[in-house]
């Protein structure tokens, strides 16, 4: 049997990127011998195996087809008789079908390292459109290396549109999906990510709340870029500059899609843009299963983001409503997090920036002197149930008039 590097290890090692998990292909090899040899399988009819000391993922070299609509339509055949070129061509980019032997010496039969001195992202054949997860993981990779300079070869747009159009993108599993999307929003450039499927018709498919906000305007006054869905490209690649977590980065893709639904009519104009948005957002969290965590905060930060960026103005009673609607008493972090989301909202605006953003200490301060209210002296005062309830309530609506007051001072 012979055993080689592939993929990502061997495409970023090439790059001078670092390489942290490696998987390998072996030719010429049965699974009774990989057992004999002491790999564990992964699974009961899948013929990839763990190292026994390594863990890493070893995989027999396979050949696959397409039997039927969706991922659970696939046969594979591995055997012996599959060679190196037969595997590495069922993969997906040419760049990530490069082979590499104990001596570092490569197997590149579809030309990888052209494309990547090229900088290019070009699919191995046309058995690309039998998966159509590869339109996910191809938009990923241009996050990915956007900064390197890498862009999608033409023809293989043309691939990711026919797979688009197809309807074949609906059959993927949520599960699947959310793998991909979640990976490319913590990308360096998640809003290539999102371009990318735009520019193959794909976005219109997954999300078409968000694709709906390309070509709405908004007041020039506050978005000198106008546009919605440029707006909410920029509001993610802030997320990312800024370092955001997930829950954030998901939140700011979601938080505007309520301008979608303007009439006409009314543009530039956006009453009541939150308000509208929240089924919108919420159709998207389930379409992909997204984790609790960001489901919540994409809801959140929708319903309330015009909250934080006119925090200054908010009346104490307001802002206590706020403060009790994020149970931020138990749930500082996630407040914390739908403050940074409103941020980058506010930064990804043309030309704004680098422009302060006060809001964001003002309401950190905010719930620093609603949480500093003690319960002790009230308990001592007896006060019990919802009668407590009342009492701290009124309690922490002194201390935020005490907060504004001293702010404004
Ligand atoms: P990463 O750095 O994200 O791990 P990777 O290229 O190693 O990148 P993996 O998901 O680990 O990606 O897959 C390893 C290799 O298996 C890929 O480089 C590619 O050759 C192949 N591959 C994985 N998923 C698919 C797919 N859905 N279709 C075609 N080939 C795939
Ligand atoms: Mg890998």
């Amino acid at each position: 049997m012979q055993i080689f590097k592939v993929g990502g290890a061997v495409r970023d090692r090439l790059l001078g990127l670092p390489v942290t998990d490696i998987d390998w292909v072996v030719v010429g090899a049965t699974a009774d011998e990989m057992l004999a040899k002491g790999y564990r399988p992964v699974g009961a009819d899948f013929p990839v195996f763990l190292h026994p000391k390594t863990g890493e993922e070893y995989a027999l070299a396979r050949t696959e087809r397409k039997s039927g609509r969706g991922y659970g339509g696939f046969t594979f055949h591995a055997s012996p008789e599959v060679t190196l070129e037969e595997d590495l061509i069922r993969r997906d980019l040419t760049i990530n079908a490069i082979a590499e032997d104990d001596l570092q010496n490569l197997t590149d039969p579809y030309h990888g390292q052209r494309d990547l001195e090229a900088r290019i992202l070009r699919h191995v054949s046309p058995a690309f459109a039998e998966d159509p997860l590869r339109v996910l993981r191809v938009a990923r990779f241009a996050a990915r290396y956007a900064s390197l300079g890498f862009t999608v070869a033409p023809e293989t747009l043309e691939l990711m549109r026919q797979l688009s159009e197809s309807g074949e993108l609906q059959a993927l599993t949520a599960e699947r999906s959310w793998k991909e999307i979640s990976r490319a929003l913590m990308e360096d450039q998640p809003q290539v990510f999102i371009q990318v499927l735009r520019d193959c018709g794909a976005l219109k498919v997954l999300m078409p709340e968000v694709d709906a906000l390309f070509g709405v305007p908004q007041p020039e006054a506050h978005h000198p870029e106008i546009d919605t869905g440029l707006h909410t490209l920029s509001v993610l690649e802030q997320s990312a500059l800024h370092e955001q977590p997930l829950t954030v980065r998901w939140a700011c893709l979601l938080h505007d899609l309520g301008k979608g639904l303007t009439p006409e009519e009314e543009w530039p104009r956006h009453i009541a843009h939150e308000h509208t948005g929240l089924k919108l957002i919420k159709a998207v969290n389930e379409r992909f299963k997204a984790p609790k965590d960001c489901q919540e905060l994409a809801l959140l930060v929708g319903k309330y983001h015009t909250h934080c960026h006119r925090a200054l103005e908010l009346k104490a009673s307001t802002l206590l409503e706020l403060l009790q609607n994020f149970d931020v008493y138990r749930r500082p972090q996630r407040f914390e997090e739908f403050i940074g989301a409103c941020e980058m909202d506010a930064r990804g605006r043309k030309g704004l920036e680098q422009r302060s953003y006060p809001q964001a200490d003002y309401l950190r301060g905010a719930a620093r002197a609603a949480r500093e209210v003690a319960v002790q002296p009230l308990l001592e005062k007896g006060f019990k149930g919802p009668e407590l309830g009342e009492a701290l309530k009124r309690e922490r609506l002194k201390a935020l008039k005490a907060y504004k007051d001293e702010a404004s001072a």
